[in-house]
């Protein structure tokens, strides 16, 4: 389990992006947009942010590096007889849109009724951070961390409710502080059965 450590969930990575080397062309991609939007990337306060916000974009991006799908390659399947929903609630996390590279920060609920495999419960959040640590659309992010669930867990339903806000919105565009957005990808008992749907989203707070 070595690669337990160097999950970007710990702090490890952080301290060797700090050192990471940013090619020159990254760097003056970030002055010239400085330029553009009215600075001068020569001043003092602003030399060495190239750097900085080429590696910060590493970071933010890191999920391209992970498979999200190993976090679910080891499964239990010693149950107990447990047949219930089990549900990560409020799973905090943060993305950026791709379409203006802004912040998407939100809380995820993930649930699952398990088919005689389950994983260890952290796991559900790893799956969220690997494909929200890219570029993304909410909608799609909803989707995939619930399609990467099914497909490897194979249990009898999969329910993913995403709340987030978008800074492309609220601090551009319609600047509307506040707003949400909310998206949802149901799938086997959560998609056919109302009363299945109608718990899973109970035990979510909705
Ligand atoms: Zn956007």
């Amino acid at each position: 389990m070595t690669n337990e450590r160097l999950s970007p969930d710990d702090g490890d990575l952080y301290d060797d992006e700090d050192n990471l080397s940013v090619p020159d062309d990254v760097a003056e991609a970030v002055r010239t947009l400085i330029r553009w939007t009215g600075d001068d990337p020569t001043r003092e306060g602003l030399v060495d942010t190239p750097k900085r916000v080429a590696r910060a974009w590493r970071e933010y991006c890191q999920g391209y590096a992970e498979d999200p799908a190993h976090h679910l390659s080891r499964v239990f399947e010693e149950v107990g007889g447990y047949d219930e929903i089990v549900l990560l609630k409020d799973i905090p996390f943060q993305s950026h849109c791709e379409h203006h590279m802004a912040p998407i920060t939100g809380k995820a609920h993930i649930a699952y009724l398990p088919e005689n495999r389950v994983v260890g419960i952290s796991k559900l959040a790893r799956v969220l951070h690997a494909f929200a640590r890219r570029l993304q659309v909410q909608e799609r992010l909803t989707a995939e961390v619930a399609d990467c669930i099914w497909e490897h867990l194979q249990p009898r339903g999969v329910a993913v409710v995403i709340d987030a806000t978008h800074g492309c919105m609220t601090a551009r565009g319609v600047r509307t502080p506040g707003v949400t957005m909310t998206t949802s990808r149901m799938m086997g008992v959560f998609r056919d059965d109302p009363r299945s749907r109608a718990e899973v989203l109970k035990l979510m707070g909705y």
